[in-house]
């Protein structure tokens, strides 16, 4: 294992440098910073991407062919790091990163050449139609139901929890074809209109005050059988395969250590106004122990890479990424909140549309808040640690 950046990485490394030095307007750096949610700003994530799109570096996942990169994983993750060091967000990965690869992978050419463009371009704008009322964890259980008809399916039923489905234009969902058999079977992926008749929106607001998921309903909607995805009852597989992008697509320590820097920050202004801020080091503590795991965190990340250039897959180890990513994402949250003490409580309502806040400040109690929900998205802490256990330790 080298983790050691050769010369033409280290070459790369400045170009990038250079790159976001020169494109990344302040706005963008200033609305990533105060955001409270789990995604940027809509308008903010897409004035980004444009930008990316004009360098060609919007997705270095992709293939060539389609818009991407021939970047090795070295390369994506110099670039990853360069970002988040930058302060730039991340972008919105629902139809980026998560529906396009199943598009490349199982997807017709007409839905690709359909979709792909409008994707990366930002025409489009997704949101992930998994979770139900009753299904979550047990994903397989889920019952909205698409019946045929002629050349169309009729989709009767729910989805919760869908982020950004009142922004969204588009929703891809896992739909039930069939209960006949064992609950895997019987699924297909299907992408709606959200604009189709029938389609109904329903805010959830969450206790950080934000509009951010939704419950979506169906009544009646016909969606063309030419909007499925591969083959009829064979969804489960494709829906596998994008949770695999979903948990392991990406690396956290810079985004988190950039999340320290602000911590840090927060604590130098108060021990500032109060010099007798924690003057018994009990905070500095916790930062210490936050900085030794994240160190872990870096390490496991770059190993990761390393096995990554040399071919394998993440496996896994994504399921300890998340859990230790998380752990540490709402440990700096919690300092942060101990670190504003009673000011905390000054938190304004959130206006509709989360616009950006006047300061970092201003987004600690929202976000802390907020990635509470963390432990549950994209699979659970202990759905997680289920992986592990079977996966990693074989129990
Ligand atoms: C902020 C947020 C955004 C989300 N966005 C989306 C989205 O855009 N699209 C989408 O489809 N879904 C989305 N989800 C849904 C998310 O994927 C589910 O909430 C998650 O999979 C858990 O499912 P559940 O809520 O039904 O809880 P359940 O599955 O009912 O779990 C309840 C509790 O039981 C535990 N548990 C369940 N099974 C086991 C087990 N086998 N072993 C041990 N413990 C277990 C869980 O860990 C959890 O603590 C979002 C959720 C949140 C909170």
């Amino acid at each position: 294992m080298n983790l050691n950046f050769s010369h033409k990485e280290l070459q790369f490394q400045d170009e990038v440098r250079q790159f976001l030095a020169e494109n990344l307007p302040t706005n963008i750096i200033e609305g990533t910073a105060n955001n409270g949610s789990v995604f940027v700003e809509k308008d903010i994530a897409l004035e980004w991407q444009a930008i990316l799109v004009k360098k060609g570096w919007a997705v270095p996942q992709w293939p060539l062919e389609h818009g991407g990169t021939d970047w090795t994983p070295t390369q994506k993750y110099i670039f990853s790091k360069e970002c988040y060091h930058a302060g730039a967000p991340m972008l919105i990965p629902l139809g980026l990163l998560m529906l396009a690869p199943v598009i490349m992978a199982f997807g017709s050419d007409q839905q690709k050449a359909e979709y792909l463009p409008k994707i990366l371009s930002g025409e489009h704008y997704w949101c992930q139609g998994y979770s139900e009322p009753g299904a979550g964890s047990d994903l397989a259980s889920l019952k909205l139901k698409a019946e045929s008809d002629g050349d169309h399916y009729i989709v009767n039923g729910s989805k919760i929890w869908t982020t950004h489905a009142h922004l969204a234009d588009h929703i891809f969902c896992l739909v039930r074809t069939d209960s006949s058999g064992k609950p895997q079977h019987g699924i297909s992926f299907l992408l709606i209109d959200m604009a189709a008749p029938g389609v109904i929106v329903k805010p959830i607001i969450t206790m950080a005050g934000d509009h951010e998921v939704n419950q979506v309903f169906f009544d009646n909607v016909r969606v063309p059988v030419s909007n499925r995805i591969g083959e009829e009852n064979k969804g489960w597989s494709y829906a596998k395969y994008l949770l695999e992008f979903e948990r392991g697509g990406g690396f956290n320590s810079d985004r988190i250590r950039h999340e320290l820097n602000h911590l840090r920050q927060l604590i130098a202004d108060a021990k500032t106004n109060d010099p007798q801020f924690d003057r018994h080091g009990d905070i500095e503590r916790q930062v210490a122990r936050v900085e030794i795991d994240l160190k872990a965190l870096e390490i496991t990340e770059l190993r990761i890479l390393s096995s990554v250039s040399g071919g394998s897959t993440p496996g896994p180890e994504s399921s300890i990424m998340k859990l230790t990513a998380t752990h540490l994402e709402q440990s700096i949250n919690e300092i942060a909140v101990d670190v504003l003490g009673y000011d905390g409580f000054v938190m304004d309502p959130i206006p509709k549309g989360n616009p950006v806040r006047a300061n970092y400040r201003n987004a600690i109690v929202p976000r802390y808040l907020n990635n509470r929900a963390a432990s549950i998205f994209g699979g659970s802490q202990e759905i997680q640690r289920n992986i592990i256990a079977k996966m990693v330790l074989g129990l």
